[in-house]
């Protein structure tokens, strides 16, 4: 039997009521979406596209105007304490009491949540996150990176199923990203299922196995990362000849084809269309002699730009 999916959205709409400043916004329209047990997501999208609103939505902080949502088969409307149970959330910004200890911070989390005492785990939680040495130092000594993992830490106290990372890692640096990375992998092999927002494009490649991206409040791809990069069918073959070529021979002038300043000759081909060897057939038969060649392919990024890009502001 197909598992649930743990998150499951139908119809979902959020407008947001005319203020002073700004007509209504229509930030969600009848967003359908569904997210796999046991998966990391990756929810992607331009400024402004509704993935907050989304994740608010979810967790309770902002209310729907129509449709439904339901997490690990609760609607977060008529049971929201098994919803909310069922997910953590680690949110952007780095707000927490800066006069308790990372130990007191988890505790009373767990009490927020309702964990009895016997139940908690918050020293397993900051050993797993690497911050068991700082159990008893004020949060406003930790530097960010430590900040960033005890929000982690925070969102795991009620040992949620789903644990949503908004932006994770903006703004922090490369070092810091690789081991949230790490962390972030490391919970997923212990069977969480992860959702992160991102416009770090990297991150979703180098992350998740499914990607949505939304877009003016719609979601317009979601699918498998590999069927995703597989969308854009163009590809480039670049071959660097034994000599250096200085007009195209006339036997391949059908191609899209252009010289680069180095002397590498560039194919732009649909594979769909082109096989690599009927291209090559032809390189041999217009007379030009390959000492190299390779291919390149499109990554996430021309993918989420040829799907936002049209409509962007
Ligand atoms: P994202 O997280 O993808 O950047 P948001 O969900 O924050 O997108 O925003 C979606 C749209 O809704 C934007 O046009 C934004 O300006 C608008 N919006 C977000 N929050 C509010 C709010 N509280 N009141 C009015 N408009 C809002």
């Amino acid at each position: 039997m197909k598992e649930h999916p743990v998150i499951e959205i139908n119809g979902l709409q959020k407008t947001y009521a005319k203020s002073k400043k700004s007509p209504p916004k229509n930030a969600l329209k009848g967003v359908d979406l569904s997210i796999p047990k046991g998966s990391i997501f990756g929810l992607l999208g331009p400024n402004g596209a509704g993935k907050s609103t989304l994740i608010n939505i979810l967790a309770g902080l902002v209310n729907k105007t129509a449709g439904t949502a339901e997490i690990c088969g609760y609607d977060i409307e008529r049971q929201t304490r098994q919803a909310r149970a069922s997910i953590g959330i680690v949110p952007q910004e780095i707000a927490m009491d800066v006069y308790f200890t990372p130990l007191q911070a988890l505790e009373l989390q767990a009490g927020y949540y309702g964990v009895p005492k016997k139940e908690r785990r918050s020293e397993e939680i900051l050993s797993a996150l690497g911050l068991l040495d700082k159990k008893n130092a004020y949060v406003r000594q930790l530097s960010g990176g430590m900040k960033r993992r005890l929000l982690i830490a925070k969102a795991l106290v009620h040992n949620p199923p789903v644990l949503i990372l908004d932006e994770p890692t903006a703004g922090v640096d490369i070092e810091l990203r690789r081991q949230l990375w790490a962390y972030v992998k490391e919970l997923h092999k212990s069977g969480t299922t992860i959702i992160l927002t991102t416009h770090y494009l990297e991150e979703a490649e180098a992350l998740c196995d499914r990607i949505a991206i939304m877009h003016h409040g719609e979601i317009v791809a979601n699918e498998s990362k590999s069927s995703l990069m597989s969308r854009l069918d163009k590809r480039t073959l670049l071959i660097n000849p034994s000599s250096p070529i200085i007009k195209i021979p006339s036997k391949l002038k059908g191609f899209d084809i252009s010289i680069n300043k180095d002397g590498a000759i560039a194919i732009n081909y649909e594979s769909r269309k082109n096989s690599i060897s009927s291209i090559l057939d032809k390189v041999k038969d217009s007379g030009i002699l390959i000492n190299d060649l390779k291919t390149e392919q499109p990554d996430l990024e021309d993918v989420f730009l040829s799907l936002t890009y049209s409509t962007n502001s």
